[in-house]
């Protein structure tokens, strides 16, 4: 049987919810599909044990109750619960276990095939998420047989590990979050770090977060930033929201016993070789952390009573030894690597010419030069909270208007779309704000 609606959204998470949220208030015709249960990843694709690294006041989606401790930081279980309790109250209209197969547009309307039969639309939305695909780096081939191998978005919690030691590569929110916990299960822990960025979770008696907000830096448009595609490559903030939001960076992991070494390079005989890098990626986050500070200490406006009342209590440089160039696998005991290395994504059911050489999607600010075709919940995709849970719900808003002012007979052209002329013209597009 054939399905029909005008807006399918694909993917249940935050971004397909905040827009479910935003088309109900329009009285727009809508469904999403999900192939799990809403808010699938932060179910199935986290460890046991996470918190969110953003406060209750940056972890609230558009038109919801608010978290009672604006200050205090969600269980993985409470955001799912949050999640839940969310869809329900505007009764968003979720096919959960719904796995979309593929997305063509035949004629004027998108033919999605699914797990459980066809759909038709006049729109297509994918929310399928930034942090969707592991990204494991090439060097994971030459590990030795005898090591256990997973990505983060496997990793449970220390129990469910192998006996011994583990290698945690990649010295983002997620390696460090992990190796902390590890370490403290009295695991031997290596961590190999690369390009990282390093952060207080205080600062001037002010959670981190709050001067990200007060310098304006949450709501900086890609439009803003000089260099777009190196804004959305930077290194994500190590924060932690565990233990109530506990200061986490390479100096409390050695504080911890964790052996911090350089970026792990290959695995030759049974050894894992490290460059001699240590130093000089700290010196690199330690430079645009200072860069960071001086800029909320320099910050005018409303930040000023608290600059006066709590002076700035930089955080000490972090010192390290330089950190081992071998680690002998057996000798160290070392049973597992944690490739805690990122996220890609990969569109193989999206057959439309939308994808560019790296498989990305061409969009701007979510809109694609594909009439009725767009994205939401990207890494900078409109704005650096773009892709954060209290960030989607400005930019579903700002969807939820284009797709009300989109001709009804989805004949768009692709020389009247807003989106691709602004493509064209490297410009903003004339679309609503
Ligand atoms: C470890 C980790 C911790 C994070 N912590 C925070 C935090 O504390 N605060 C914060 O603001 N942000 C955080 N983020 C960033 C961001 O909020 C999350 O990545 C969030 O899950 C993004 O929500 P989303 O809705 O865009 O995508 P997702 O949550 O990834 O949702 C996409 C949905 O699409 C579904 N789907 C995928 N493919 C298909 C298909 N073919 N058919 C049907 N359904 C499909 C998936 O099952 C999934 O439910 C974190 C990210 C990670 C990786």
């Amino acid at each position: 049987m054939m399905h029909s609606t005008d807006t399918l959204i694909i993917g249940a998470g935050q971004a397909g919810l905040s827009l479910s949220h935003h088309l109900t208030r329009a009285g727009l015709e809508h469904a999403l599909l999900e192939r799990g249960r809403t808010g699938e990843r932060w179910r199935s694709e986290r460890w046991d044990s996470l918190t969110l690294l953003t406060p209750g006041w940056l972890s609230r989606l558009d038109g919801s109750e608010p978290h009672p401790d604006p200050d205090a930081f969600l269980a993985r279980t409470d955001f799912v619960a949050y999640l839940d309790r969310y869809a329900r109250s505007f009764g968003a209209p979720i096919h959960e276990h719904v796995t979309v197969s593929s997305v063509t547009r035949p004629g004027r309307r998108f033919h999605v095939e699914t797990s459980s039969g066809p759909w038709r639309a006049r729109n297509v939305v994918i929310a399928t998420g930034d942090s969707a695909e592991p990204r494991i780096p090439a060097v994971a081939a030459s590990a030795p047989p005898q090591l256990a191998q997973l990505h983060a978005s496997r990793y449970r919690n220390p129990a469910a590990l192998p006996d011994g030691g583990v290698l945690v590569v990649g010295a983002g929110p997620s390696g460090q979050q992990i190796a902390a916990e590890l370490r403290r299960a009295g695991r031997p822990v290596a961590l190999a770090v690369g390009r990282h960025a390093r952060v207080p979770r205080r600062y001037r008696d002010r959670d981190i977060w709050h001067w990200l907000d007060a310098i304006g830096d949450l709501e900086r448009t890609i439009d803003e930033v000089p260099d777009p595609a190196a804004s959305k490559r930077a290194p994500s903030l190590p924060l932690s929201g565990a233990n109530g939001g506990e200061q986490l960076d390479l100096a409390v992991l050695h504080r911890l016993g964790v052996t911090v070494t350089g970026r792990l390079e290959t695995f030759h005989a049974g050894h894992a070789l490290f460059a001699d890098d240590l130093h000089v990626t700290i010196d690199d986050a330690e430079r645009r952390l200072l860069r960071l500070l001086d800029r909320i200490d320099e910050h005018p406006d409303r930040s000023q009573s608290a600059h006066r009342a709590h002076p700035p209590d930089r955080p000490p440089p972090v010192r390290l030894p330089a950190g081992p160039a071998v680690l002998d696998v057996a000798a160290h005991e070392i049973s597992t690597v944690i490739w805690a290395t990122g996220y890609q994504r990969e569109y193989p059911w999206l057959h439309l010419p939308v994808l560019d050489p790296a498989g990305e999607i061409i969009h701007r600010h979510g809109i694609t030069p594909l009439p009725g075709l767009y994205v939401l919940g990207l890494k900078f995709q409109r704005r650096r909270a773009s892709h954060f849970i209290g960030g989607v719900g400005t930019d579903a808003a700002f969807l939820s208007r284009h797709i009300a002012c989109a001709p009804a007979t989805g004949a768009l052209t692709a020389r009247a779309t807003p989106a691709a002329g602004a493509l064209r013209r490297g410009r903003a597009s004339r679309t609503p704000r």
